[in-house]
């Protein structure tokens, strides 16, 4: 097993990550900003380093402090987390050059899906369903771009390869639209992103968001742990997520799962990912790979009794695979509501001391937080101050314990969404389930 792992990230994923190390008997050094002394992870670390200041662009996303950190504590390997470096083909690289194991896959692994053009003719080429498009980037051919809107026919959306972050994408619903909106849309991706490639897709109108969960050890052995639905989404950010998503059969799990698992031992893939879908008519189009575990990863190691930041851990170490496909089992449901530090109204951030605090408990009540009465919520960071998780047998009791455990959480001192998830959790159609991306927004500008 590693012997010391440096924890490059805060809030609960650190917490989570720390507490992999320690049941894996991994010392831990915690590196952290001037703004998060305070951070429980940070309190329970083997060793501690201050990186730099609050701004997350003088401690977390700085490169040579957290390898410096490394080296001074003489760890063995980083997690990056998510967020922050988690994707960062250069960290990842400058990690392994200075001779410690980077917690995810090579360098090379994460520029290739980094690339949205790259990915795509990666993943067509493992069989992987894709959306119809382009095949490629566009170019200066107005004939030719024209002419591939026809083919794929309107709406169509154009896409900057190296976007991320809901940016960068346009739609288009009219052929006299096009030309614009493609050079638009590249002078948008040259500034923000640096490259301004571009390609086209067809827009589906009314998607889910549905995710496969793999993990490869990049020693030829891949397996997918099912999917999550991630529908629930405000301005391109999930709220809710759970696993399994609702109406997918287990032969239409399979079908995808193997295609993801597949596609691993092809990019030669190493870690824990996530294969990205919208989800239409009964058909799965990719969308993009992450390359890193996700929030919302714990619903997913709910329904299948596996703890990924474990296995994370020990693909690291170079073990192989401690479960093969035919082990993992899908039972129950489980339900995750992130809960930010923010007006459930406006989503203004609302961070602050935190002055009372109870968290809830029972049957199939997960809790993954860093928070505590007395902590004070920093403003420079992320709002999200904690993720609700239950299980349950079944859907109905999942979303039976969510309301109960919204209901008994109690942070006083600051904001909290707690009253939006639970107007989520009420609503009929959530009840149902497989409501699409556009759902929550529609209804709140319905109740406004
Ligand atoms: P990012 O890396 O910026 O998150 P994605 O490619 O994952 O970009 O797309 C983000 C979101 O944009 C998707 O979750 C979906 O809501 C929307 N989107 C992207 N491509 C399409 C498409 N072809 N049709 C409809 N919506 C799309």
């Amino acid at each position: 097993m590693l012997d010391k792992v440096v924890i490059a990230n805060r809030g609960e994923i650190a917490l989570r990550i720390l507490r992999a190390c320690r049941e894996l008997g991994i010392k831990t050094v915690a590196v952290h900003s001037t703004a998060d002394r305070e951070l429980k992870h940070v309190l329970l670390a083997d060793e501690t380093i201050c990186i730099g200041n609050a701004p997350a662009t003088e401690s977390y996303l700085n490169i040579p402090a957290i390898i410096a950190a490394a080296e001074v504590t003489d760890a063995i390997a980083i997690h990056p987390g998510y967020g922050f470096l988690a994707e960062n083909a250069d960290f990842a690289e400058q990690v392994e050059q200075s001779g410690f194991i980077f917690i995810g896959p090579k360098a090379d692994t994460i520029r290739l899906m980094g690339d949205k053009v790259s990915a795509i003719e990666a993943m067509k080429k493992a069989g992987v369903p894709c959306v119809p498009g382009s095949d490629g980037p566009l170019t200066e051919d107005s004939k030719r771009n024209l002419q591939i809107a026809k083919r794929i026919g309107y709406p169509v959306i154009i896409k900057a390869a190296g976007g991320g972050g809901g940016r960068g994408m346009r739609v288009v619903r009219e052929e006299s639209e096009l030309l614009e909106a493609i050079a638009i849309t590249q002078s948008e991706a040259g500034a923000f992103f640096g490259n301004s490639m571009v390609y086209m897709e067809k827009f589906l109108e009314n998607p889910r968001h549905v995710e496969v969960q793999v993990l490869a050890d990049g020693q030829g052995n891949a397996i997918h742990l099912g999917e999550r639905d991630c529908s629930m989404q405000r301005r391109h950010q999930k709220v809710v997520e759970e696993a399994p998503a609702p109406g997918i059969t287990e032969e239409m799990r399979k079908f995808i799962g193997e295609r993801c698992a597949r596609a691993c031992i092809e990019i030669g893939y190493r870690g824990a990912g996530t294969f990205e879908f919208l989800y239409e008519n009964g058909e799965f189009y990719f969308i993009e790979m992450n390359t890193r575990i996700q929030v919302e990863h714990p619903v997913t190691e709910m329904v299948t009794g596996v703890d990924l930041i474990k296995e994370q851990l020990r693909i690291a170490a170079g073990q192989p695979l401690s479960i093969t496909q035919d082990q993992v089992v899908i039972r129950g449901h489980a339900i995750e509501c992130r809960i930010n530090a923010e007006d459930p109204n406006s989503f203004i951030p609302s961070p602050g001391t935190i002055t009372h605090f109870h968290p809830p408990g029972g049957m199939g009540i997960r809790w993954d937080s860093h928070i505590y009465a007395g902590y004070k919520v920093p403003p420079h960071y992320d709002s999200m101050i904690g993720k609700l998780i239950t299980y349950g047998e079944n859907r109905g009791i999942a979303i039976a314990r969510m309301r109960n455990a919204l209901q008994e959480l109690v942070v006083d001192g600051i904001k909290t969404n707690g009253p939006l998830q639970q107007l989520i959790m009420a609503d009929e159609n959530f009840q149902n389930g497989g409501t699409n991306i556009h759902y929550l927004e529609k209804k709140l500008d319905a109740e406004h």
